[in-house]
Order: C-alpha cells, then structure tokens, then sequence
C-alpha cells in the first residue's frame, strides 16, 4: 500500500512541477475564473468548444499542488471528449474523492485516480474539485467566478 503511495505521490508532484496544457488559450470560446478561499487556489479555466466536443482545454493560476495537478489532469482527461463525456468524468472524479466506497470507473479516470487519497482530508477535496467546478462554469457559458463556499 505504502509503494502505491508513494507513486501517487509522484505522478501528483509531476503534475504540480510540469503541469499539462498550463497556458492562456487565445482562441478559447469558454472561459471560467474559481476560487478556493479555504486555500487560497486561484484558477481559470479555458476551452475551445465545437460542436459539443471539447477541441481544446487549458488552465492558469496559482494554487497549492493538488489544485495545480487537479486541474493538469482535468485538462488532460477532457481534451477532445463530449461535453456530456466531460461531465461523466466529473460525476466520477467527484465520487472518487468524497466516497471511498463508491464504485468508480477507473479506466474512465485514468491518472485521476492518483487523487483518491483526498477523500480522508475534507479540506483538501476543496482543492482538487475547484478545477472541475471552473470547468462546468465554462461549459454552462456562465463566464462569472466560482468559488469552492
Ligand atoms: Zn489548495
């Protein structure tokens, strides 16, 4: 258990370091700011929609390191999906972190799934939902701030 920790660790730590598609999307046609206050987290989130599929994705923002690989991983898992795919992922990406018991897709959630170790840290699920929050903000074209209260 302790050496599947620890690769948690480091694909988490990786993401935090190198994150995915960390940039300003200048053709996005969607774009969400969220707002974690309890941690502070700080993040926008934007997307190239067509035809209900998301083309394109990318984040920017300052925030703890699970914030930080939540949202490289979010980007990474909902790049060129369906908006509805999108959502499914979230539905399951939320289950896993508030539920240990819940049963979960893995192979829908892929490097998600290194995050699952938050559900025993209330607080700390704050940080990791904030990207997915953000992101259906955007998809649901409501272009305001989200916060995590
Ligand atoms: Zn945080």
């Amino acid at each position: 258990m302790s050496n599947l920790h620890d690769l948690y660790q480091e694909i988490l730590l990786e993401h935090n370091n190198r994150p995915r598609n960390f940039r300003i999307l200048e053709d996005a046609n969607r774009q969400a700011d969220g707002y974690n206050p309890l941690c502070g987290d700080q993040i926008t989130v934007y997307l190239r929609v067509e035809d209900d599929v998301i083309a394109d994705a990318a984040f920017q923002g300052v925030g703890c390191a699970i914030s930080r690989a939540s949202a490289s991983m979010l980007t990474q898992s909902v790049m060129g999906q369906t908006v509805a795919k999108a959502e499914e992922i979230f539905e399951g990406f939320h289950a896993l972190i508030t539920d240990p018991d819940a049963d979960v897709d893995f192979d829908l959630l892929g490097d998600l799934e290194v995050l699952s170790g938050v559900s025993a840290y209330p607080t700390r699920i704050k940080c990791a939902v904030l990207a997915w929050h953000t992101l259906t903000a955007a998809i649901e074209g409501k272009g305001d701030s989200v916060t995590t209260e």
